[in-house]
């Protein structure tokens, strides 16, 4: 039996390890250290970052202004039935509000003379700050009709 044959003491290994690695490592580090000409070699893969920032300005400039011109235009119209817009009495066609169980209602009145109607003159449809992310008819009306100045 050699002393190899011996298990050796776990806490006696890393100090001599240590001991005979430690030159190495300052070889090593050394000699990492005086290769600067390979590292030039390196920003070929520099190459890579640029087409990440490529993506990075095609993201902002291409989305924003898509979704903001198909914002408007791609709202879903607000359903009559819906709990947010019977709560409010929204009637998609104002001619048909019936005057009785909508004593505020006045004819002529429409979401495209409202104060809050937010579309163009002219359109047929335009969002409605109370029904966000949706569309009001231009010839509905609700009771929150407020004569547009
Ligand atoms: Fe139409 Fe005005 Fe009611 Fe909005 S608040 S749904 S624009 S009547």
């Amino acid at each position: 039996m050699t002393t190899t044959d011996r298990p050796i003491a776990l806490h006696h290994l890393p100090r001599r390890r240590f001991a005979v690695l430690l030159p190495l490592g300052g070889i090593a580090l050394l000699a990492a250290c005086s290769k600067p000409p390979e590292p030039a070699a390196t920003p070929a893969p520099a190459p890579t970052p640029t087409p990440a920032p490529a993506p990075a300005a095609e993201m902002p400039a291409a989305t924003a202004p898509a979704q903001a011109s198909a914002g408007t235009a791609g709202l879903p119209m607000v359903d009559p039935a819906d709990p947010s817009a019977k709560a409010l009495a929204y009637t998609a066609d104002a001619s048909q509000v019936v005057a009785a169980s909508q004593p505020k209602y006045q004819p002529g009145q429409a979401c495209g003379n409202c104060a809050l109607y937010a579309g163009q003159p002219g359109d047929a449809a335009g969002p409605c700050p109370l029904y966000p992310g949706r569309q009001v008819s231009a010839q509905a009306w609700c009771n929150a009709y407020a004569k547009k100045a």
